[in-house]
């Protein structure tokens, strides 16, 4: 599915998003930065050894919930990986949304800072860290939505959903937002 929002596009693909050939990819990382399961697990094992050593090097403190950090791609099709650090729910009390939302948009900040066009997204916060998915799905797809309207740097960010159920939240919530 694609949908264009001013000059660029969103496009929702079914898939793994270590394979992709974009200029960044995004990691779902911890704010340790420690590596994990999930698509954290896969990025760092298809990247190599070498973007574990520059976050280790580079940001020893780890990263704050909601924010996010750059490294080269390693082994990936990739000029970058943006490592970044979504909110844990707990019932959507204490400001998820808030920080889900600063986590997509610092990202975006990003990719213009580091003048990349393409982009590629997993569904931030909604596996070990619970988010409801139809929730996220809003948040993650209104603030890129808002960012293309007004970038001329970004041409394509694409949410690569790793499964059925996840894609087809994400399908529905884009649908709704071209009416
Ligand atoms: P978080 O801790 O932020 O919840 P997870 O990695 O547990 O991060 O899950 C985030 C989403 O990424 C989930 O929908 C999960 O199914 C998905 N995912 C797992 N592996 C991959 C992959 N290789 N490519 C894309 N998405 C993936």
């Amino acid at each position: 599915m694609i949908v264009q929002f001013g000059s660029a596009r969103i496009e929702l693909v079914l898939g793994d998003i270590t394979v992709q050939r974009v200029d960044v990819i995004v990691n779902a990382a911890n704010a340790q930065l420690a590596g994990g399961g999930g698509v954290d697990g896969a990025i760092h094992l298809a990247a190599g050894p070498e973007i574990m050593e520059e976050l280790q090097r580079r940001y020893p403190d780890g990263c704050p919930t909601g924010s996010a950090v750059v490294t080269s791609g390693g082994n990936l099709h990739s000029r970058y990986v943006f490592h970044a650090v979504g909110p844990i729910w707990q019932g959507g009390g204490i400001k998820e949304s808030g920080l889900l939302e600063s986590a997509y948009q610092i990202c975006l900040s990003l990719a213009e800072k580091h003048t990349c066009r393409t982009l590629a997204f997993p569904s931030i916060s909604t596996g070990v860290y619970r988010y409801p998915v139809d929730l996220a799905a809003e948040i993650a797809l209104r603030t890129v939505a808002v960012k293309l309207e007004t970038s001329d740097q970004l041409d394509l960010v694409r949410f690569v959903l790793f499964d059925q159920g996840t894609f087809g939240s994400y399908a529905r919530v884009l649908e709704t937002m071209l009416i």
